[in-house]
C-alpha cells in the first residue's frame, strides 16, 4: 500500500532531495501536498511530476501564475502562509519539514499536531520551539525524527536502555569554506565565498550559518532539545571531510559514530523508513580511497557564533528562540550586502545583549505563542542592530 507523504519546502535543497530519494528508491508515496516559498516555476514542474493534490505558493502574488501552469492537471492550489500550514494540516502519514527559518514553524507544528511522522530537516523550528513542538508531537502519537546529517547519526545510535550512562554527544562540524581563512581574510568574505560549501550543496541560510559555525550552535541546541542532553554533555570537532557524521560515547568508554558520504539522501531515507531501512542506489563510502579523516578543535576566536550558541543554550527559556531570529535577519542583510561577514555573529550578540533578558519578560500560557512572540521581538530589535551597522559600512 502507498504511504501518503507531504513535503514542505519541496523547491529547497532538501525538497528536491526528498523527491530524489522517492525516485531512486522507488518508494511508493502518494503526495497529499507540495509547498514552496517564490520559486513558482519549479514547484509547478515538480507537481506535473508528482501529481500531488495540493499545491500551495507561499508568496502569494504568485499564486495567478501557479494556477496558469497547472491548469487542467486538477490539481488544487493555494497560496499565502496559512494556506502552507493547511497544506501541513492534510491527512498524511509522513511529512518531510523543509521549510527554512522559523517560517517553517506553523506548519512543522500543524503536522505533530495531527500525530504525523515528522522528518524534521527546518532546525530553526527546533531551536525555536523545541520542547513544546516534541510535547505536542508526542502527545498526539506521533513522532518527530530528525534529518539533519548530525542529528540522524546520534540517533541512529543512541541506545535507549543506556541513556543514563551517555557520557558526551559529540557534533562534526566541517568547518565550512572559512576553515583555513585568516580573521581579516573573513573580513572581507561575499555571499559568494560563503555560500560555496566544500561538501555539500545547501541553501543559502544554512550555508552561510555553516560560514559563521552558527550551524553548529543552531545543532547544539537541537541536540539538546531532541535527546534532552544538556549543554555541557554535547562537543563540537571539526571533521573536513563529513564523513563522521556525530558521535556518541558512553560512561564505559565506548563511543558509537555514523558514518557516510556527504549526501542528504542517506539521513532522509532514514527518517522515512525507520526503524526499517529504506534500499536506494546510495554512493557507497570508500575509505580507503579516502586515505584519512582529520579532526581538530573549532577555533572560537574565528567562530565566535559556537560560543553564542551556548550561552542561549544555558540561558534556556526563549534565549535560543531570540537568537535564532537574530541570526535570519543578520544572515538576511549579509546576504543583501548590506552588513560584512563578520558583522553576523556580531550583530546576533548585540541583539541578545540588548534584549538583556527580555526574551522571558512573555506572558505564561501557549508556549508556542510565546516563542513566536520573542521571533517577532527579537527580529524587531535585529533589525535595528543591523540597520545600524549597515549605515557605518
Ligand atoms: P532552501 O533555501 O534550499 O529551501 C527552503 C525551502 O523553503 C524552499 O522550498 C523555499 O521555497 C521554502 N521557503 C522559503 N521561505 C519560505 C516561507 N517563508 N514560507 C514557506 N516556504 C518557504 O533550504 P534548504 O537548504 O533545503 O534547508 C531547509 C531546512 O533544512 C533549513 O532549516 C536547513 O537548516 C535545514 N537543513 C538543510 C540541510 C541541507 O543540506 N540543505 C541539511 C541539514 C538541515
Ligand atoms: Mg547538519
Amino acid at each position: 500500500m502507498s504511504r501518503t507523504v507531504t513535503v514542505l519546502g519541496s523547491t529547497g535543497s532538501i525538497g528536491v532531495s526528498t523527491l530524489s530519494l522517492f525516485e531512486e528508491s522507488g518508494a511508493d508515496v502518494e503526495i497529499v501536498a507540495l509547498t514552496a516559498g517564490r520559486q513558482v516555476e519549479k514547484l509547478a514542474e515538480q507537481a506535473l511530476k508528482w501529481r500531488p493534490k495540493l499545491a500551495v505558493i507561499e508568496d502569494e502574488t504568485k499564486l495567478a501564475e501557479l494556477r496558469e501552469r497547472l491548469a487542467g492537471s486538477g490539481i488544487e492550489t493555494a497560496a499565502g502562509p496559512a494556506a502552507v500550514r493547511e497544506a501541513a494540516e492534510r491527512d498524511a502519514a509522513w511529512v518531510m519539514s523543509a521549510i527554512v527559518g522559523s517560517a517553517g514553524l506553523s506548519p512543522t507544528l500543524a503536522a505533530a499536531r495531527r500525530g504525523a511522522v515528522v522528518a524534521l530537516a527546518n532546525k530553526e523550528s527546533l531551536v525555536c520551539c523545541g520542547p513544546s513542538l516534541l510535547r505536542i508531537a508526542a502527545a498526539a502519537g506521533g513522532r518527530v525524527i530528525p534529518v539533519d546529517s548530525e542529528h540522524s547519526a546520534i540517533f541512529q545510535v543512541l541506545q535507549e536502555p543506556c541513556r543514563d550512562k551517555l557520557a558526551t554527544m559529540t557534533l562534526t562540524a566541517s568547518g565550512g569554506p572559512f576553515r583555513t581563512w585568516t580573521y581579516e581574510a573573513m573580513r572581507a568574505a561575499t555571499p559568494e565565498q560563503a555560500v560555496a560549501h566544500p561538501n555539500w550543496s545547501m541553501g543559502a541560510k544554512i550555508s552561510v550559518d555553516s560560514a559563521t559555525m552558527m550551524n553548529k550552535g543552531l545543532e547544539m541546541i537541537e541536540a539538546s532539545y531532541l535527546f534532552a542532553v544538556p549543554e555541557k554533555q554535547i562537543d563540537v570537532v571539526v571533521h573536513p571531510q563529513s564523513i563522521i557524521h556525530s558521535m556518541v560515547e558512553y560512561a564505559d568508554g565506548s563511543t558509537l559514530a555514523q558514518l557516510g558520504p556527504p549526501d542528504m539522501r542517506a539521513p532522509i531515507a532514514c527518517a522515512y523508513a525507520w526503524p526499517d531501512r529504506l534500499p536506494w542506489p546510495a554512493p557507497k563510502l570508500d575509505l580507503a580511497a579516502l586515505g584519512q579523516l582529520t579532526f581538530e578543535a573549532p577555533d572560537l576566536q574565528r567562530f565566535p557564533a559556537i560560543d553564542i550558541a551556548r550561552q542561549a543554550l544555558k540561558l534556556g527559556g526563549h534565549a535560543p528562540a531570540a537568537m535564532n531570529a537574530a541570526n535570519e535577519v543578520a544572515v538576511g542583510a549579509f546576504l543583501d550586502r548590506r552588513i560584512g561577514f563578520l558583522d553576523i555573529a556580531a550583530s546576533v550578540r548585540d541583539t541578545l545583549d540588548r534584549l538583556n533578558g527580555g526574551w522571558d519578560l512573555t506572558p505564561g500560557g501557549d508556549e508556542v505563542e510565546a516563542a513566536m512572540m520573542i521571533d517577532a521581538g527579537a527580529r524587531r530589535v535585529a533589525t535595528e542592530v543591523v540597520d545600524r551597522l549597515a549605515a557605518v559600512r
